[in-house]
């Protein structure tokens, strides 16, 4: 069988070490004599396993002690919703950002439980490209409440790399979509939470990381289930976890642990991004829309000038192992999602590609 990269948004490509390792060790995991689906989540087997991840993640991202890391249930769209049920009895009238679509979604969803105020920080050049207010120009307002924001837009592709500090701002980041691709200062936020189909492991499983002071003021409404306090009492274990998503991406955070860590990983993403961008500048075939500040490490997204070609490209990509590359319908165009575990190689196949499409149709 030959090699695909695959650029799909997430679920999403997956490091070939971890699939083996899984593939190797299914029907007799850890010596058990069972698969790891078929295991108790209470045995110590599996205990062990999730104590050795927590260990693994809190050194790679440099989790301080203060911190909780809480494993959920109910995707990244669950803490839309488990935030203000946590928090807003404390801080009545939150901040969020709105930078896009991700965003957005989640302060919509905060309109449920209270009355948040909603910032539009994205805007445009003169000669028509996105770009993000840095941070000090956000115009939040007084009142010592949460900020929520979504540091990467992985429709559009925008990222937000500047890491805010807003006086009176417990600051909360939807990392969904840039978790583990590059340094972060856990510190300077009040929660950060991320789905796992991206560069975690398979959907299933969403990571909390939230300061323990946070805890513990949750409205008498709030389901248990997305209640942090309890969660946090229980190990994430209130019901039974998503077993095979916390394993995966235990193997995961072993696999970036013994690559080198996030100084590794982020040099690899930067290089991989600069690859990628400086030759979608080179031509006028293809168009970013962002700006270079604002332009995603992760979700690279790109329209061809000649729309009526998008269809096209879509396809010839796939016979030629580009698997995924299909833009946001919202969005259109082209979307190359070049998560960690996308080597250099699939980065220099697609701008091959996309040379011999240029060549052909251009
Ligand atoms: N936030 C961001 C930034 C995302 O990219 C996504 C999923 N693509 C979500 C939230 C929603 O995640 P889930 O499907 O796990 O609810």
């Amino acid at each position: 069988m030959s090699t695909i990269y695959n650029f799909n948004p997430g679920p999403a490509i997956l490091p070939k070490e971890v699939l083996l390792e899984i593939k190797n060790n299914f029907l007799n995991w850890n010596h058990s004599k069972s698969s790891i689906i078929e295991i108790s989540h209470r045995s110590s087997k599996f205990i062990e396993f999730t104590l050795q991840a927590e260990k693994n993640l809190r050194y790679i991202l440099n989790i301080p002690e203060n911190y909780y890391i809480l494993f959920c249930h109910g995707g990244a769209r669950g803490q839309f919703s488990a935030i203000p049920l946590n928090l807003t009895k404390k801080f009545i009238k939150p901040d969020y950002i709105n930078s896009g679509y991700w965003s957005l979604c989640a302060a919509k969803e905060a309109k449920k439980y209270c009355n948040p105020n909603i910032i539009n920080v994205r805007k445009f050049t003169q000669d028509n490209k996105v770009y993000i207010q840095s941070i000090q120009n956000w115009k939040v307002s007084y009142k010592n409440t949460y900020l929520h924001y979504c540091p990467n837009e992985t429709i559009e592709g925008i990222e937000i790399f500047e890491e805010p500090f807003l006086k009176n701002k417990i600051i909360i980041g939807d990392f969904s979509s840039t978790i583990l691709s590059r340094q972060i200062n856990i510190d300077k936020y009040g929660m950060i939470y991320a789905c796992a189909q991206k560069n975690i492991g398979p959907a299933g499983i969403t990571l909390v990381i939230i300061r323990n002071d946070l805890l513990g003021s949750v409205s008498y409404q709030t389901p248990s289930i997305l209640d942090y306090q309890l969660l946090a009492q229980s190990n994430s274990m209130l019901n039974t976890p998503s077993v095979f998503s916390w394993y995966v991406a235990g193997l995961v955070f072993k696999w970036i642990k013994e690559l080198g860590g996030l100084d590794f990983i982020e040099k690899n993403n930067k290089k991989k991004a600069r690859i990628l961008y400086k030759y979608l500048h080179s031509t006028g075939f293809y168009k970013n829309y962002i700006v270079p500040i604002n332009q995603s490490r992760m979700n690279i997204t790109f329209h061809l000038q000649k729309k009526e070609l998008t269809d096209l490209f879509v396809k010839m990509a796939e016979k030629n192992r580009l698997y995924g590359l299909k833009g946001h319908s919202l969005v259109g165009g082209i979307r190359a999602s070049i998560y960690n575990a996308m080597p250099i190689k699939g980065i220099k196949h697609l701008i091959n590609f996309m040379k011999f499409f240029e060549k052909k149709f251009g």
